[in-house]
């Protein structure tokens, strides 16, 4: 009984709709849960500040004046009496509203206040006055097709059918005096009052965190049992080839290398995330981390996130173990069928040491001989179901995971609670820092002219924009128009590429070889650019509207540049939130900037798009909830380790703990 074929008025089409949604079964739909919520409560304007959101309500003293501009776009102005003071109310695009809005009609305006010109520009007029005590309307994200207020319609349909699931022990409940889980899915969908809203939200992100951490204790405690392999690796062997390196190293991939050394010589699985900053020299530390694994008699894997990636370190491995007999290989999806069956035969009889690749490494019939170390590259972090796979391949290998997006350590050891965090500060010497500079609209002359710069000097460069193509309501800028605009303005000089999601995946691989290959100069891009791209060539990267992201997001997009021998720089255009951006311009080390971007906004996009799925909180913030989380750690633990866990009281929790392990 939990299909939503079986509830009364959904049929086949909305069902593909909430498919979309990743709803499939009407437990998804209970715990779909809305990502904010709208407190429907008139506001006070006298107290309201210019551009602070309002709610008002109160009758039309104005016929409505509607001016077009275009077909899309089209403008309603009309005078507005509030009850303490007349306002004048603007909204776009809603021509189609005035047939019901006349002089005395009673409507409720919500939308922003611009105190100076006493107008509100409104996002939303609804017909009617606000009810006489607060509302609280839950706002969920959606897709094409389904409007929130549907959606929570459905949502409400399926609450009839819930048999919710008490994961929490009663007694830990009890503890924190938290709801049980029926009243808090109930309240989280059709809240009462805010503080009945706020005990729901912290009995389900209390479970959200719990059951979160018990899957990492879960794994920790496991990994103690698991025996790994244990080898005998001698420190002057391994001296003899870092003697070989073109570098000397630095003190942080030092420490990193002798702690894997003494965890690869110990009978322990390593599970290790080494963290640090694009460019800190992670790489290496996995080109000797590879080589101890060769030297005791293991194959090694290397899996990179993109092709591109993966053929940039198969190269660069092949220079740095040169003078070694190491024999290695590339496992691509591109590959010939006949060159596939060759390498997978070679894997099988361990004439390859180390094979590098994508994701393709562990598909099926890839077999390893003896695979004792496998690496993963950027935050590529398994998934928890991930590991069993990994398992069947690879006996007892032990694992390293490469993320260049530093957090910091309190946040990380938590977090990455089933694995052994070692961080990377210190740069390579000699390198160049990219200077970083703020600029408000106004001045983009300047930032054409310096632009021209370093294109006349032989280099390239990047713009980013957040959005594609025009939109109606927003005045951001896109790539489409800043296309034609620095055709406009450099077209002569030189050739101009764009970049974004909605291309083809084959285009998108042209343009990037073309900037590769400097057969295009400016490449503008949204962030699809973030990962993998490394052209040393490109000097300069100029960020429109760069409010619009978080620090980190920032830092790794400014990464792109600073890759060759040149002064590069990186410029960020916004007029708004100066202050928060600011930091950019005084700091290059990402383990500041992700601390700053924890203090300002919460852990909110710090793991960005990229963080596999285990790790995705639903209302639960990181940082706002640490204390939340950090409890959570200590009683999923006590939970694990208690005589009634393994009696089967907590069988829920079993079931759901064994379930994880074992998805695909
Ligand atoms: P990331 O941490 O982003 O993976 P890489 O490992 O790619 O960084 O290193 C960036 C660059 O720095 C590479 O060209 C690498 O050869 C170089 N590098 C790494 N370690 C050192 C070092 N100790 N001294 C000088 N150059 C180094
Ligand atoms: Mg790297």
């Amino acid at each position: 009984m939990n299909s939503l074929e079986s509830m009364k008025g959904i049929g086949p089409k909305t069902i593909s709709l909430l498919n979309r949604l990743n709803i499939y079964t009407i437990e998804d739909m209970v715990n779909y849960y809305p990502y904010r919520f709208e407190i429907l409560e008139k506001s006070n304007v006298r107290n309201s500040n210019q551009d602070d959101k309002v709610i008002l309500d109160g009758i039309i003293e104005s016929n409505p004046m509607i001016y077009f501009f275009n077909k899309k776009l089209n403008k309603m102005s009309f005078q507005f009496n509030e009850g303490s003071t007349i306002l004048s109310v603007t909204i776009f695009n809603r021509a189609f509203l005035k047939t019901h809005l006349q002089v005395g009609t009673k409507i409720t305006v919500i939308g922003k206040y611009d105190k100076k010109h006493n107008t509100v520009v409104a996002s939303e007029i609804r017909l009617g006055l606000l009810p006489p005590v607060p509302v609280i309307e839950p706002i969920y994200h959606t897709t094409n097709g389904i409007s929130s207020s549907q959606l929570h319609k459905w949502i409400v349909s399926s609450l009839e059918y819930i048999d919710t699931k008490e994961y929490i022990p009663a007694y830990l409940c009890e503890r924190y005096k938290l709801l049980d889980k029926k009243s808090s899915v109930l309240q989280i969908h059709n809240p009462k009052s805010k503080v009945s809203l706020n005990q729901a939200l912290n009995y389900l992100k209390y479970e959200e965190l719990f059951l979160f951490m018990l899957k990492m204790n879960y794994l920790k405690k496991n990994r103690k049992w698991e025996v790994g392999i244990s080898r005998k690796i001698a420190k002057e062997d391994l001296k003899k080839f870092i003697d070989t390196l073109p570098f000397s190293l630095t003190e942080d991939q030092i420490n990193c290398i002798n702690t894997i050394l003494e965890e690869m010589n110990s009978n322990h699985v390593m599970k290790r995330l080494i963290q640090g900053d694009v460019g800190s020299g992670k790489t290496i530390v996995a080109v000797v981390a590879l080589y101890m694994n060769y030297i005791s008699g293991y194959q090694g894997a290397f899996m990179a996130p993109t092709e591109i990636l993966a053929v940039q370190h198969y190269e660069n491995l092949i220079k740095l173990y040169k003078d070694t007999p190491i024999k290695i290989e590339l496992l691509t999806g591109k590959m010939k069928p006949k060159e596939r069956q060759t390498v997978l035969r070679k894997l099988a009889n361990k004439e390859t040491d180390i094979v590098i690749g994508t994701h393709s490494l562990f598909s099926e019939d890839v077999i390893y001989d003896s695979l004792g170390l496998v690496i993963t590259d950027e935050q590529h972090r398994f998934g928890v179901a991930q590991r069993t796979k990994l398992k069947e391949k690879g006996h007892q290998a032990d694992i390293l995971y490469l993320s260049a997006t530093p957090i910091p350590r309190t946040y990380a050891i938590t977090l990455y609670g089933d694995m052994d965090v070692s961080s990377i500060h210190t740069k390579p010497k000699g390198r160049k820092e990219v200077i970083t500079e703020l600029c408000e609209e106004k001045d983009i002359k300047i930032v054409l002219d310096k632009i021209h710069r370093e294109i006349k000097e032989g280099h390239q460069v990047y713009i980013i924009a957040t959005q594609i193509e025009e939109s109606e309501d927003d005045n951001l800028e896109n790539v489409e128009k800043l296309k034609e605009k620095f055709e406009r303005a450099l077209g002569k000089v030189c050739n101009i590429g764009m970049l974004h999601g909605k291309m083809k995946p084959n285009e998108k691989e042209e343009v990037m070889s073309s900037f590769e290959n400097n057969e295009i100069q400016i490449l503008i891009s949204t962030t699809v650019i973030e990962v993998g791209i490394d052209v040393p060539n490109a000097t300069m990267i100029v960020i429109f509207d760069s409010y619009r992201f978080g620090l980190s997001q920032l830092h790794q997009l400014r990464g792109r540049v600073g890759r060759g021998d040149a002064q590069s720089y990186c410029i960020l255009i916004s007029d708004r939130e100066v202050e928060r951006l600011k930091v950019m311009t005084t700091t290059t080390d990402g383990f500041k900037i992700s601390e700053e971007d924890f203090r300002l906004r919460g852990s909110g996009d710090l793991f960005g798009t990229r963080q596999s799925g285990d790790m995705r909180f639903h209302l639960a913030d990181i940082k706002r909830d640490f204390s939340i989380l950090l409890r959570a750690k200590e009683d999923s633990m006590e939970v694990l380790n208690s005589k009634e866990y393994d009696n089967g009281k907590y069988f829920l929790l079993r079931e759901m703990l064994e379930k994880s392990m074992n998805l695909d």
